[in-house]
């Protein structure tokens, strides 16, 4: 049995406590929030082991600068003179090519579908509904340049044994019996799944607190002792703890972290917005997105929540009302009976997506300090892929065969 240190207590640093504390090991989670809202509460909950493509793909650069212009735009870069921001970009732009593309599409498939199998097992396994339900995901598309695009994943995906579907207006209709859907058409991907993410953080929290793991909320680690390239304690605002190995999950953070270490992680936050319409009488059944309008829209139970938007700024908290206006004015384009208005600002939340600048999640252990373990960098996939990392965190503490192959998670691969 280890003494395990995990900073950060996003989805990725509860998954690992889970599999880690799972392993036998004596676990610790420091988070400097109240551990009651952030990135991983508020999501679309989609679980997609069909979007093999990293956010770093041929053609994004040019959709990029084009959306760039429009404040109403689901994706915008504050253009700024920042170093950080300056090399995230060159590595971002070096990264979207074809070649990266096929690479990165098979580590990512791996670890959706690993994850996608513990999350089966957690809604068997945990004594609490997480409202896990695998009815598929539907992408909806309105222009015929959108389909041609939408075709070609599908085909990409099936290619990698992912089913994908292409339906017509009518068969995405008879898939939403009770919402007027008004596309040209769409890719249906019957594998996929979702959950209610605050049901699953909120009620983690509590299961993992029984079983043992002990939580350090309001704790914000400043600083590192490193010794013959161990870290020997971490420092924290209120006090010094020492553990024989540490993870570091502190999501988009965690280039600001790493730095205190010596470690070059590039990392960029992706904020995004969403709010739930609490009780929908005639709701969707099937997770979708507007393509299009790049936005994700997931039935929670009765509840209905719309989410989108990529803004690159930094860690900011503002929000900007008029990309929420983006969002609210692509729900009548393709449900043209559903009646939304723009939500108060105190009714929008945000979280920051933790972007690394090719698409993959930093996962494993670093060369230069022995006892240091990374998890971050899921990007648009946190949800997707967390408990599969959380696995991988656990295998390699406890120095097991590793699930899956994780050289393209390498967390040195930009030093
Ligand atoms: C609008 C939107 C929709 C999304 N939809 C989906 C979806 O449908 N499916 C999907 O798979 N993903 C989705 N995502 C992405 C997903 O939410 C993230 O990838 C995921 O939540 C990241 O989890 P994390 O644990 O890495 O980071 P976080 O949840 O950000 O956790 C990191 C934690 O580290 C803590 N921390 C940072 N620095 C320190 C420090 N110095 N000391 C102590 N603590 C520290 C922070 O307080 C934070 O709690 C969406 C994101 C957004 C914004």
């Amino acid at each position: 049995m280890s003494k395990i240190g995990i900073i950060g207590g996003g989805i990725v640093g509860l998954s690992s406590a889970y599999y880690l504390q799972k392993a036998g090991h004596q676990v610790t989670l420091i988070d400097q929030s109240d551990l009651n809202d952030g990135c991983s509460l508020g999501n679309a909950g989609m679980i997609v082991p069909s979007h093999l493509v990293p956010l770093a793909a041929p053609g994004m650069i040019a959709k990029g600068i084009r959306w760039m212009f429009n404040s109403k735009s689901p994706f915008y870069v504050k253009p700024r003179i920042n170093a950080d921001l300056l090399k995230w970009g060159y590595l971002f732009y070096k990264n979207s090519t074809k070649e990266h593309v096929d690479h990165a599409a098979v580590a990512l498939k791996e670890l959706s579908l690993l994850s996608k199998s513990l999350y089966q097992e957690m809604a068997k396994e945990l004594p609490f509904d997480f409202g896990f339900h695998e009815r598929g995901l539907l992408m909806l598309y309105q222009t015929k340049e959108t389909e041609h695009e939408e075709h070609e994943t599908a085909e990409m995906a099936n290619a990698h044994g992912i089913e994908a579907k292409i339906l017509s207006a009518d068969e995405v209709q008879k898939l939403e019996p009770d919402v007027k859907v008004n596309v040209r058409g769409g890719v249906y991907f019957p594998g996929d799944a979702h959950i209610t993410p605050q049901d699953l953080y909120r009620q983690l929290i509590a299961h993992l607190k029984t079983q043992g793991v002990a939580f350090k909320p309001k704790t914000t680690v400043s600083d590192f002792e490193i010794a013959d390239g161990k870290i020997k304690a971490i420092i924290t605002d209120k006090e010094k703890l020492a553990f024989d190995e540490v993870i570091l999950a502190t999501g988009s953070w965690s280039g600001l972290v790493a730095r205190k270490l010596s470690l070059n992680l590039p990392m960029q936050a992706g904020k995004g917005y969403s709010f739930t319409l609490p009780e929908v009488e005639k709701n969707i059944r099937i997770p979708s997105i507007f393509l299009e309008a790049r936005v994700a829209v997931t039935p929670m139970g009765k509840s209905l929540r719309f989410g989108g938007t990529m803004e690159i700024n930094g860690v900011d908290h503002s929000i900007n009302m008029n990309r929420v206006k983006g969002i609210v004015e692509s729900i009548p384009h393709y449900y043209p009976e559903m009646k939304v208005s723009l939500p108060q600002k105190e009714a929008v939340w945000h979280g920051l997506r933790p972007c690394s600048p090719d698409g993959l999640p930093y996962i494993g252990r670093t060369k230069k300090i022995s006892n240091l373990i990374l998890a971050t960098g899921h990007s648009m996939l946190g949800i997707s892929l967390a408990p599969g990392t959380g696995k991988l965190i656990a295998q390699t503490v406890n120095g097991d065969n590793l699930s899956m192959n994780v050289t393209r998670f390498d967390p040195e691969r930009f030093a």
